[in-house]
């Protein structure tokens, strides 16, 4: 269930390049409010006519984002479809993903990471007791709301964007490229998402924001992302010890062992920004 947007209410200002299968603009939508005019800047996501038939699932994505109503969940006004057109009307974020806002080298403390990572989990966390699965976890679909500043002791703020079309619909080449934030189950089982899969992602993203935005496996071939899974590896641990913990916890082959969000946010508490000595060091980006 979903808002319908009317074609003609939208305005698209400025191409932001491709997603995965959309093209990306910002634009505007307009609303007659008591009689007024308002403008709201709005995120326009179009779906790639060589994907429409993807439509149901591209329509799913927004469903599941218009329905749940969390701080730190990406708002969905709804979708707008035009002709061939399909469109998903989203909340626009400031700063954009979070792995391009690392890559571009901005530096950013090691509290600052553990906030990020402190709010996706808590995301997660109402995702879990609502017993809805995401489907599509990684930094990339993190959208940095306020940049913060550890200067002054402001959080920087983010959001989860929406899962994009369902992993059951793609292609068994896009599910490789996605190791290793997808769990290793859906390979066999890509039908099958599970929560569990999400706290698999979670742990991929959580070392990704840690090594500053750098993909873990970037660059690999899917013939070696895909005996990355088969010989059950794992990402090179992280030197901050608790931390690496966690995350291989999460990135568990055995789903059942995974933690509960519970589990996660405590142990995310419990680490001490203080703790990590090696503030400085530079982590390892792949082995
Ligand atoms: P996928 O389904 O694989 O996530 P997508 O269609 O969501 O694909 P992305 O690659 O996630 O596309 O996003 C493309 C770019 O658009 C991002 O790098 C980000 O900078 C920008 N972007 C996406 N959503 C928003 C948003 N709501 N506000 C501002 N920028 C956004
Ligand atoms: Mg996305």
């Amino acid at each position: 269930q979903f808002h319908m947007i009317k074609y003609e209410d939208l305005t698209s200002v400025k191409s932001l390049g491709q997603g995965s299968f959309t093209r990306i603009f910002k634009g505007c939508k307009t609303d007659i409010r008591d009689g007024e005019k308002h403008l709201t800047e709005v995120l326009l996501k179009e779906l790639d006519v060589a994907h429409k038939n993807c439509w149901e699932s591209f329509f799913e994505a927004a469903s599941l984002m218009s329905q749940i109503s969390h701080k730190h969940l990406l708002h969905v006004y709804g979708i707008s479809v035009h002709g061939v057109k399909n469109i998903m009307v989203q909340e626009f974020v400031k700063y954009g993903a979070l792995d391009l806002y690392l890559k571009r080298g901005r530096s950013v403390s090691v509290s600052w990471k553990l906030d990020v990572a402190k709010q996706l989990a808590s995301a997660l966390n109402f995702l879990e007791e609502k017993n809805i699965v995401h489907g599509n976890i990684c930094a990339k679909n993190l959208l940095l709301a306020r940049e913060g500043d550890p200067s002054q002791g402001s959080s920087p703020f983010v959001k989860l964007s929406d899962p994009g079309i369902s992993v059951a619909m793609l292609g068994k080449d896009v599910i490789l490229d996605r190791i290793p934030w997808v769990a290793p189950e859906v390979l066999e089982f890509p039908d099958n998402l599970t929560l569990e899969c999400d706290k698999w992602s979670f742990g991929a993203t959580v070392w990704e924001i840690f090594n500053n935005g750098n993909a873990p496996l970037r660059g690999w071939v899917l013939e070696r992302k895909r005996r990355f899974y088969e010989s059950f590896q794992q990402l090179p641990p992280s030197q901050w010890t608790e931390l690496a913990d966690l995350i291989s916890q999460c990135m568990d082959y055995q789903a059942a062992f995974r933690p509960s969000c519970r589990s996660i946010i405590r142990q995310l508490n419990s680490l001490i920004t203080s703790d990590y000595v090696i503030l400085h060091a530079t982590e390892p980006v792949t082995q």
